[in-house]
């Protein structure tokens, strides 16, 4: 059984344990003969400091490595903030982004890999050495794609900023007019990427962002084909017209799509999905050509979100088996 799963951060990772309890993955194997590869989202990705950050790759990697602090659903367990304090002391900018201590040192290694002339996805496979997730950690790309907010400035004109700004220094309260993929256009799926979705018996979408985390992978060229030729089965991130956790409701609002289950499922579209869990609460969704479920989607524990993933998987393999 080989599954493929385009993740963002937190739910993804969420989604992701709970698919690994369902399948019995050992949570401690590298991954090398993996049931899930994972394709990462690196629109997310920044340099601050000299240092490649990757937060959507690391906050799968540390999630199912067992290094990722709970509560926060980000960043390392046992986080210390010593080096962010003293560059604070220099006056160092920005201020307003949650580098760790443990963090740097992941962002370190990438770095210098990466100086030395190693792609993202060898960097993430090195990486992944020490925290052995269970699945093929892919990112999107080895290209540069960075996910740019344009927002009014104070001249009455607009600029753009990275997302990592407007998300977390200003909370995404800025209205957005538009969402861009820098480099997207001319980006290249990583290695793997395009094979392993051929090869997926089934692709499940996690309840991720829809516009900057799925959205983001949709975007580099070749992905959706490739996607709209498998079994894609997706779960709702909005349960009963609310974002459930995070403030997603404001990037689908910057791209004209309202937060419901419903209008993220036409956004998706019938070409690319198949079929479409939605929560209880979102029962009367309907799109055609999609085949909608509907189970109680919050993932409130390992048992739940568990629940979730052998929906998605029943209802993956009862499509493939329709389509034939
Ligand atoms: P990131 O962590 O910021 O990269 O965000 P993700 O791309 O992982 O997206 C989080 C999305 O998952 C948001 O749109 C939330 O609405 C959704 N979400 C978070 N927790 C849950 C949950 O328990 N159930 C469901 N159905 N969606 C969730
Ligand atoms: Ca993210």
């Amino acid at each position: 059984m080989r599954i493929v799963v385009p993740a963002g951060g937190i739910g993804g990772a969420r989604f992701l344990r709970g698919l690994q309890r369902e399948l019995g993955v050992d949570p401690d194997s590298t991954g090398e003969e993996p049931a899930i590869t994972v394709i990462g989202n690196t629109g997310d990705d920044i340099t601050l400091f000299g240092l490649r950050i990757c937060p959507d790759l690391d906050t799968v990697m540390y999630t199912l490595g067992g290094g990722i602090n709970e509560e926060q659903g980000w960043g390392r367990a046992g986080e210390s903030f010593t080096v962010k304090e003293e560059l604070a002391a220099y006056g160092m900018q920005p201020t307003w982004f949650g580098l760790g201590d443990r963090d740097t040192a992941t962002h370190i290694v990438r770095s210098q890999m990466m100086a030395a002339g190693y792609p993202l996805s060898a960097v993430t496979e090195a990486l992944c050495d020490r925290w052995r997730p269970g699945v093929r950690l892919l990112p999107m790309t080895d290209d540069r794609v960075e996910t740019h907010v344009i927002v009014d400035d104070e001249s009455g004109g607009r600029r753009a900023i990275h997302f990592q700004e407007w998300w977390i220094r200003h909370r995404a309260a800025l209205p957005a007019h538009r969402i861009v993929g820098v480099g997207a256009e001319e980006a290249a799926p990583a290695p793997g990427v395009l094979e392993a979705i051929e090869e997926a018996d089934a692709v499940l979408l996690p309840p991720s962002n829809p516009v900057v985390s799925i959205g983001s992978v949709l975007s580099v060229p070749g992905v959706r084909e490739a996607l709209e030729r498998a079994t894609v089965v997706g779960v709702s991130p909005i349960i009963g017209g609310a974002a459930v956790r995070g403030m997603a409701d404001a990037c689908l609002k910057a791209i004209g799509v309202q937060t419901t289950a419903q209008a993220v499922a036409e956004h998706y579209g019938p070409e690319l999905l198949d079929g479409w869990l939605v929560d209880p609460a979102d029962e009367g969704t309907a799109v055609e050509d999609v085949a909608v479920r509907s189970l109680p989607l919050y993932m409130s524990g390992p048992e739940a979100t568990a629940a979730i993933a052998r929906a998605a998987l029943d209802l993956a393999a009862e499509l493939k088996e329709r389509r034939g």
